[in-house]
C-alpha cells in the first residue's frame, strides 16, 4: 500500500547517514561520544529530534561498529527511521532487530523523556540490555533492565534511565500499581514517553486478547461451582449445543428442562436465576468446549492458560467472569476464590497511553487493519538485507492425523539421516508430546520446547542449526533467539522446518516458516495438513473427510485445500480481531473513567492542600441533598427543606445557619451555594482546631482511601454489568450501548457517593475528643470510622 512511498522517503534519510559514515570514523572515540552533548543542546536550543535524525543514525551506528563490532546495514537503518516515525517494522527473523533499534533508542533517548523497549520475556529484556549497552555506555547514555522480582527502588531507578528494558507484562502491571500508591514518591514510572515493541504482534495483538488484572479480596461460592459443574456432567450430547465457529454453547430444550429439575427451578431464564445461569453457563463451556492440553494445562493443581496461537503457557493468566473457576470445578482442582478487580486495563488502552509506540516483528502484514485501527500505527515491510532462499514447498494433505504424523515422520527420519538439521513446529504441547512419543520410537534424539523455561530454550533453540539436530518447538519456544547453521550445513540445504499443522493466524505460519533461511542462507519449509486438523475440522472438515477417505495413507499436495485453509485462517483472524475489537470497546468506556479517576488521583497526591478538593466535594453533596430531600405530593414536587435542615445539622452544618423558611424563598442554585458555602466554613472551623500537619494527613489519607475503594467497586460493578448486559431486556439498544449509558450513570454516581463518603469521615472528626489522643492514633480513628456500607448525610 503505502510502504513504497513511504519507504522511498526513508531511503533518501538513510543515503543521507550512510553519506557520514567516513567522516564519523574520522572522529577520534572522544570526539564521537561528545555528540551526545552536542545533540541534547541542540535539542535544548529549539532543534527537533527529526532535525537532528540523520547525523544521531550516522552517531550510533558508527559506535555499533567500534564498540561491539557490528556495522548496521542500509535495511537496518531504514528500520530504525520506521521506528522512530511510530510504525511498525516489519522484518524478516535474523535481520537483525535489536541492533536495527539501537538508532532510534539514541536518538529519541536523547530527549531525555525515557525509551522502554518491551520484550516477550525477562530472559530477551536483559539479554538485549545486555548487548547494547556497551554501545550506549560509550555513547553517554543510560540503560536500565525493569524485572518482575525487582523491589520498587530498583524498578524506580531502571525507570529513570534513558532506556528501560521491560516485558509487557511487568510495565503494565508497573503502570496499574502506580496508581495506586500512598504517596507520589512511591511511584517507579515516570510517564511514558516512547517505546518500541519488539515481537510486536504477539505482545499487541495475541496478549492483547486478555487484559491486565490486579485482584483484591475475594469471596467463595466454591458450592455454586459444583454444583454448576456435576450437572454439566450429568448432560448428554442431546442437552446441548456447540457453535464450534464462535466456540459458544447453549442448552437445548432438554437441557433447559434438566437444569430446572436438578436446580428446582421454575424458569431458569428469570432474572433472579441470572447469576446461577451464568453459573450453569461457565460449566457448559469448561466441560464442553475447553480441552484440557490445549486451552490449559493442569500444573501443579493449577490450571495454566495455553495461548491458542503460540502455544505457550500465560502463567498467571487467568479466564474472568468465573470461569477459571469453573474449569477448576471442572478438573477437580482447588477452587480459587473468586477475586475482585482492583485495577485492570487492556493491553490496547495502556500502550495507547504512550506518546509515541513503534513495534518491531517478523510477521505483521497480515494483521495491518489491526495495528492501523487499534494502535494508529502502520506496518512497513522492509526489504530484507540479503534475498531469501529458502524453499517454501507447499502444504501435503493427508486424510487422518495419522498418516500426517507417520509421514511426517519419514521426511524427520530421511533429513536427519544426511544430518540435516530440522525443526518441527507444533501448534500446542499436546502435539509435541506425541510427536515426541514417535520420534523416540524411531530412535531419533530431539529436544522439545514448550516456552516455559526461557534460558534454558534459548541456549537448546541455538543450537537448532547443528548437524542432526532435531528440535520440536511450540510457537512462541524460542522466539527472539537466532538458529545459527554449523559450517557445512548450507551445503545439505540449512534448516528444514516441519509444521504439524496450520495454525490459526497466517502470521504463526509466517513466522515458522522464518526460522529458517536466515539472512540468504538456504532452507526448506513445508506443513503437513490433515483433515482431522482442528482448523479444517472447525471449517467444514466433515464433508471433506468422506472426499479424502479415498487417500488412505498417501497424501495429495491440494490448491484447493491451501485455498481454502488461507480462507480458514482469514475467517478466524477476522474473528479474533473482532473479539478484541469487542473487549476494547468495552474497555474504552473504563478507560475514560480510569483516567478521570487516575488524574483526580494524581492531583490528590502532588497537592500541597486538598482543599479545594474537599471544597468541591462540599457542592456535590449540596447539589445532592436538594435531590434526596426532593419529594412529590400530588403532582407537585418540592423540596423539604424542614428535613433538609434537621437530616444535616450538626453533621454537615452548624446548627442555626440555616433557616428552613429562609431557604424556600430562594432558588435551588442559590440554596446549594449557600449550603456549599456554609458547610464548608463549618469544617474549615472544624479543622482550624486541629494540628495543621495532622489534619493534612487526615484529610489526604481519607481521600486516597475512599477513592480507591469506590473505584474498586466501580470496576467490579462494571464487569457485572458487562457480564449480564445482554440478559437485561433493552430494546432498542445494542448491549454495548446499554452498557455505555449505564456505565457513565454508575461513574456519575460513584463521584457522588465519594463526597458523601469523605464528607461524613471528615465531618465526623470531633477537635474536643481528638486533640486528647496521640498523632496516629487520631488518623486510625478516622480511616476506622469508614462504614462498609454507603451512607449518604442526612
Ligand atoms: P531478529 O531479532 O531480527 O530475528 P537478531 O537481532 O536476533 O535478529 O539478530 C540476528 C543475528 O544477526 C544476531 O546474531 C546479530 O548479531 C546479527 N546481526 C545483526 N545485525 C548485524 C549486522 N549489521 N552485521 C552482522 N551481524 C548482524
Ligand atoms: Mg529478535
Amino acid at each position: 500500500m503505502w510502504d513504497r512511498k513511504i519507504l522511498r522517503k526513508i531511503r533518501k534519510q538513510v543515503k543521507a547517514i550512510l553519506a557520514l559514515e567516513k567522516t564519523m570514523q574520522e572522529l577520534t572515540d572522544e570526539q564521537l561520544a561528545a555528540k551526545t552533548e552536542e545533540f541534547r543542546q541542540r535539542l535544548t536550543n529549539g532543534e527537533t529530534l527529526d532535525d537532528i535524525l540523520v547525523e544521531a543514525f550516522a552517531v550510533a551506528r558508527e559506535a555499533s561498529r567500534r564498540v561491539i563490532g557490528l556495522h548496521p546495514y542500509p535495511v537496518q537503518l531504514i528500520g530504525g527511521i520506521v521506528l522512530h516515525n511510530g510504525d511498525v517494522a516489519e522484518m524478516r527473523t535474523g535481520e537483525g532487530k535489536t541492533l536495527t533499534a539501537v538508532m532510534p533508542i539514541y536518538l529519541n533517548a536523547l530527549s531525555g523523556k525515557g525509551v522502554h523497549i518491551i520484550t516477550v520475556n525477562e530472559y530477551l529484556a536483559q539479554r538485549d540490555a545486555e548487548l547494547n549497552k556497551p554501545i550506549f555506555d560509550f555513547l553517554g547514555i543510560s540503560i536500565g533492565v525493569n524485572l518482575r522480582d525487582y523491589t520498587p527502588q530498583f524498578k524506580r531507578e531502571a525507570y529513570a534511565k534513558d532506556v528501560t528494558y521491560t516485558t509487557n507484562a511487568e510495565l503494565g502491571f508497573d503502570y496499574l500499581r502506580d496508581n495506586m500508591v500512598r504517596s507520589f514518591k512511591d511511584k517507579v514510572q515516570r510517564g511514558l514517553n516512547f517505546s518500541i515493541v519488539d515481537e510486536a504482534d504477539s505482545v499487541m495483538i495475541d496478549e492483547a486478547r486478555t487484559p491486565l488484572i490486579i485482584s483484591g479480596g475475594s469471596k467463595n461460592r466454591t458450592p455454586l461451582y459444583q454444583a454448576s459443574d456435576a450437572f454439566s456432567k450429568s448432560l448428554v450430547p442431546e442437552d446441548y449445543k456447540i457453535d464450534w465457529e464462535s466456540k459458544q454453547i447453549a442448552l437445548t430444550v432438554t437441557g433447559v428442562r434438566k437444569a430446572q429439575a436438578y436446580f428446582n427451578l421454575k424458569n431458569l431464564f428469570d432474572i433472579e436465576n441470572s447469576e446461577l445461569f451464568h453459573h450453569i453457563q461457565n460449566a457448559l463451556r469448561a466441560n464442553y468446549v475447553f480441552k484440557l492440553d490445549v486451552e490449559y494445562v493442569v500444573k501443579d493443581g493449577e490450571i495454566v492458560l495455553v495461548d491458542q496461537f503460540t502455544g505457550r503457557l500465560m502463567a498467571g493468566r487467568v479466564y474472568s467472569d468465573g470461569l477459571h473457576q469453573a474449569i477448576q470445578a471442572k478438573e477437580k482442582v482447588n477452587i480459587q476464590q473468586e477475586t475482585t478487580t482492583v485495577a485492570t486495563i487492556t493491553y490496547q488502552n495502556f500502550f495507547r497511553l504512550y506518546n509515541k509506540l513503534s513495534g518491531m516483528t517478523g510477521t505483521a502484514k497480515t494483521e495491518e487493519e489491526e495495528f492501523v485501527k487499534i494502535y494508529n500505527m502502520r506496518v512497513i515491510c522492509i526489504p530484507t538485507n540479503k534475498s531469501i532462499i529458502r524453499e517454501d514447498m507447499p502444504d501435503y494433505v493427508f486424510a487422518t492425523l495419522n498418516a500426517k504424523f507417520k509421514a511426517l515422520i519419514n521426511e524427520v527420519k530421511e533429513r536427519n539421516d544426511k544430518g540435516q538439521p530440522i525443526l518441527i513446529g507444533t501448534a500446542n504441547v499436546d502435539v509435541s508430546e506425541r510427536i515426541s512419543n514417535m520420534l523416540r520410537l524411531e530412535g531419533i534424539r530431539h529436544e522439545i520446547l514448550n516456552a516455559k523455561n526461557h534460558a534454558r530454550e534459548a541456549e537448546i533453540i541455538s543450537k537448532a542449526g547443528e548437524f542432526h539436530a532435531v528440535t520440536l518447538a511450540t510457537n512462541m519456544a524460542g522466539r527472539g533467539t537466532d538458529i545459527k547453521l554449523a559450517p557445512g550445513v548450507n551445503e545439505i540445504g540449512g534448516l528444514a522446518v516441519l509444521g504439524t499443522e496450520r495454525n490459526e493466524a497466517r502470521r504463526i505460519d509466517n513466522q515458522l516458516r522464518g526460522r529458517a533461511g536466515r539472512q540468504g542462507d538456504p532452507g526448506f519449509s513445508r506443513f503437513y495438513v490433515s483433515i482431522e486438523d482442528d482448523l479444517i475440522m472447525r471449517f467444514g472438515g466433515e464433508k471433506l473427510k468422506k472426499i479424502f477417505a479415498s487417500l488412505g495413507d498417501d497424501f495429495i499436495k491440494s490448491k484447493m485445500l491451501t485455498r481454502s485453509i488461507t480462507r480458514a485462517q482469514q475467517k478466524i483472524e477476522g474473528l479474533n480481531f473482532d473479539a478484541r475489537k469487542n473487549l476494547l470497546d468495552y474497555d474504552n468506556v473504563i478507560a475514560q473513567h480510569r483516567e478521570a479517576m487516575y488524574a483526580q488521583r494524581d492531583k490528590i497526591l502532588t497537592s500541597e492542600s486538598v482543599l479545594d478538593i474537599l471544597k468541591t466535594m462540599h457542592r456535590t453533596v449540596a447539589r445532592d441533598l436538594l435531590k434526596i430531600f426532593s419529594k412529590v405530593q400530588g403532582r407537585e414536587q418540592y423540596i423539604d427543606y424542614q428535613a433538609l435542615v434537621t437530616g444535616t445539622q450538626n453533621k454537615l452544618l452548624k446548627q442555626g445557619t440555616l433557616e428552613p423558611e429562609v431557604l424556600k424563598k430562594m432558588l435551588p442554585e442559590e440554596v446549594i451555594d449557600l449550603i456549599s458555602e456554609k458547610a464548608f466554613e463549618f469544617y474549615l472551623e472544624k479543622r482550624a482546631r486541629l494540628n495543621e500537619v495532622i489534619i493534612n494527613q487526615i484529610e489526604y489519607a481519607t481521600l486516597l482511601q475512599v477513592f480507591d475503594r469506590f473505584w474498586t467497586e466501580h470496576i467490579d460493578g462494571l464487569s457485572k454489568l458487562r457480564a449480564g448486559i445482554h440478559l437485561r431486556g433493552y430494546a432498542q439498544l445494542n448491549p454495548l450501548q446499554a452498557y455505555i449509558e449505564e456505565a457513565s450513570k454508575l461513574f456519575s454516581l460513584m463521584t457522588i457517593n465519594i463526597a458523601h463518603q469523605v464528607l461524613i469521615m471528615l465531618h465526623s472528626i470531633d477537635p474536643d475528643q481528638i486533640q486528647v489522643r496521640s498523632e496516629e492514633k487520631i488518623l486510625d480513628t478516622v480511616l476506622a470510622s469508614n462504614p462498609e456500607t454507603k451512607t449518604k448525610i442526612g
